[in-house]
C-alpha cells in the first residue's frame, strides 16, 4: 500500500476544505437536529469493511448524503442546548494542520513546538482571564479528565497517605471530597474512578441561588473530622452546568486554606467569561485555587476538544503521575507533557487555541462573550414579562433557565414543560435542553425538584433573530398545549 499520489492528496484535501467551508457557511440553513431514528444510519453502513480501496472522491460524496443528515449541528446558530459552542474557522484550519503534522506531544523532543506552543497559548489564556503568574496551564481533552487528575493530585498530597507506594489500602482514614449538589457529574465519576467511593463525596445542598453554602462546607468538614475521616478536597464550581451559578469561591478558598483542603475550581464554561474583566468579579478567590479547569471548546470558539487546566504547584502535580521508563527518558529540562496526567500520547491541541486567539484577538473575543450575555439577559427579561412563564435562576452569563407556569399540580406543570420542550425541539428549527432544579416549595406530594428548560447562547453566529425565533416557537408551542 502506498500513500495517495500527490494529485489525489491535493484534490482530496482541497475538496475536504471546500466541504468544511460550505458547511461552516451554510449550516444555519439546515434544520438544527437530524430527522433519524436510532439504528437508521447504522443500517445504511455495510457490515463488512471494503477489501479494495475506494476513490476519495466517492467517499467524500458521502459527506453530504450520509454524514451531514445524521449530524446534530453543534455549529448551528440556533443550537441552544447544553452549552452552545463554536468550532470557528481558524480552529478548523488548525485542526486540519495538526492532523497533517500528526505529532505526538508526549515529550518535548517528540515535537518541541507542541510543548512550547501549549505553554505559551495556555499562558496567554491565563493572562486573558486575569489569573496570577504561578499558574501553569496545560491542555487535556475534557474538563472531566482535568477534574479527575486534580482530585488524584489532591489525594497524592494528602498527609499520612503514601498513595504512590501503598495506594488506598494504606489509608487509615477515608478521604472525602466536597462539592455542591449542583456540581457536575464528572466529579462523581472522578470519585468513582479514584476508588474513593461515592459515600465519600459530600454533595452539599446549595442555597436559593444554587451556590454552595460555605457554612454547610465547614459543618461537613468538622463532622467528617470528628468521625475520623480525612477531608481531602473541595470542588467549587464557577458556572454550574444547570444554571451557571457561581459558588462563593473566596469564602470556600478561606475554608480550604484553613482546613488544608485542595481547592479545585471547575470553571469549564464560565471560566471563559473571565476574559471580560467585568464578568471576572463573580469568580474572585479562584486565584487561590490549587487547580482550575476551563474549556476553550465550550465558550472560547475553539473546536472540541480543548480543555485547559491551570495548576499552581506543577512539581507536586508531576509527582502524582510521573513514571519514566528508559525509552521515554529525557535530557532536556523542559516540561514533558506525558508527566502531567495518565495518558502518554497527546494531540497537538495548542495549535487551534493559539490560532483562535490570534485570529480574533482578545477584544473581539470579549465582544462576542458580551453579546452572548446580552442576548441571554434580554431573553430573560422577555420571559419574565410574559404571563405564564418564569425565569427560575439568575442569569449571570449566557444561559437562561425558565419554565412555563400553566397552573395545576407540580407534576402537571412538569409534564407541561416536558411536552413544551418536546414540541419546540420537534420543529428542528431550534434545539434546547432541560434540567431539574430544587424547587424550594416542598409542598405535600410535590416532586423534590422542577423540570426547567435551558437556553444557552454560545455560538459565534447566533444573532438576535435566532433567539427571537426560539422565543417565538416556545410561545407558539405553549399556546398549542394550553
Ligand atoms: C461541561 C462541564 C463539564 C464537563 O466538560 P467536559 O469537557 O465535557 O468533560 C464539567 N463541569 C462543568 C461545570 C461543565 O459545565
Amino acid at each position: 500500500m502506498a500513500e495517495l499520489p500527490e494529485d489525489e492528496i491535493r484534490s482530496a484535501l482541497h475538496r475536504a476544505a471546500d466541504l468544511a467551508a460550505d458547511y461552516l457557511v451554510g449550516v444555519g440553513d439546515l434544520p438544527v437536529t437530524p430527522s433519524v431514528v436510532p439504528g437508521e444510519i447504522g443500517a445504511l453502513l455495510p457490515d463488512e469493511p471494503p477489501l479494495d480501496g475506494e476513490p476519495m472522491e466517492r467517499i467524500l460524496d458521502d459527506w453530504k448524503s450520509l454524514i451531514v443528515p445524521g449530524l446534530t449541528h453543534w455549529n448551528h446558530p440556533r443550537f441552544f442546548a447544553y452549552f452552545a459552542i463554536t468550532g470557528s474557522a481558524p480552529g478548523v484550519a488548525a485542526e486540519t494542520l495538526a492532523a497533517a503534522a500528526n505529532v505526538n506531544a508526549m515529550l518535548w523532543r517528540t515535537s518541541p513546538v507542541a510543548t512550547e506552543l501549549e505553554e505559551r497559548a495556555c499562558d496567554w489564556l491565563r493572562r486573558m482571564v486575569g489569573l496570577p503568574e504561578g499558574f501553569r496551564g496545560h491542555i487535556n481533552d475534557t474538563a472531566s479528565i482535568a477534574s479527575l487528575l486534580a482530585l488524584a493530585a489532591a489525594r497524592h498530597r494528602l498527609p499520612g497517605l503514601d498513595i504512590r507506594r501503598r495506594g488506598l489500602s494504606g489509608a487509615t482514614a477515608a478521604p472525602v471530597v466536597y462539592a455542591s449538589d449542583q456540581a457536575h457529574s464528572s466529579i462523581d465519576k472522578a470519585v468513582l474512578t479514584l476508588g474513593l467511593g461515592l459515600d465519600h463525596l459530600r454533595r452539599l445542598p446549595s442555597d436559593e441561588r444554587f451556590r454552595l453554602r460555605p457554612e454547610a462546607l465547614e459543618r461537613a468538614v468538622a463532622e467528617d473530622r470528628a468521625a475520623g475521616r480525612a477531608p481531602m478536597a473541595v470542588v467549587a464550581t464557577a458556572g454550574t452546568t444547570s444554571t451557571t451559578s457561581v459558588d462563593p469561591v473566596e469564602a470556600i478558598a478561606e475554608i480550604a486554606a484553613r482546613e488544608g483542603l485542595w481547592l479545585h475550581v471547575d470553571a469549564a464554561y464560565a471560566g471563559c467569561a473571565a476574559v471580560c474583566p467585568e464578568l471576572r468579579a463573580t469568580m474572585a478567590g479562584w486565584e487561590r485555587a490549587d487547580s482550575i479547569v476551563l474549556n476553550p471548546h465550550k465558550w472560547l470558539f475553539t473546536p472540541v476538544d480543548c480543555s485547559v487546566l491551570f495548576v499552581r504547584d506543577l512539581d507536586g502535580w508531576r509527582d502524582t503521575f510521573s513514571v519514566v521508563p528508559e525509552y521515554l527518558r529525557s535530557w532536556d529540562d523542559s516540561v514533558q507533557l506525558m508527566d502531567l496526567g495518565v495518558q502518554l500520547g497527546r494531540r497537538f491541541r495548542a495549535l487551534k487555541l493559539w490560532m483562535v486567539i490570534r485570529a480574533y484577538g482578545v477584544e473581539a473575543i470579549r465582544g462576542a462573550i458580551r453579546e452572548h450575555c446580552r442576548l441571554a439577559r434580554s431573553l430573560a427579561e422577555r420571559i419574565d414579562a410574559e404571563p405564564g412563564f418564569e425565569v427560575v435562576a439568575p442569569v449571570p452569563f449566557s444561559t437562561v433557565c425558565f419554565r412555563a407556569t400553566p397552573g395545576g399540580s407540580a407534576q402537571e406543570e412538569d409534564r407541561f414543560n416536558e411536552r413544551l420542550l418536546e414540541r419546540v425541539n420537534a420543529s428542528r428549527r431550534v434545539f434546547l435542553s432541560h434540567t431539574r432544579l430544587p424547587s424550594g416549595l416542598s409542598q405535600e406530594g410535590a416532586p423534590p425538584d422542577r423540570f426547567v428548560l435551558r437556553l444557552a447562547v454560545g455560538n459565534l453566529k447566533t444573532t438576535e433573530d435566532d433567539v427571537e425565533e426560539a422565543w417565538t416557537s416556545i410561545l407558539r408551542a405553549a399556546r398549542a398545549l394550553t
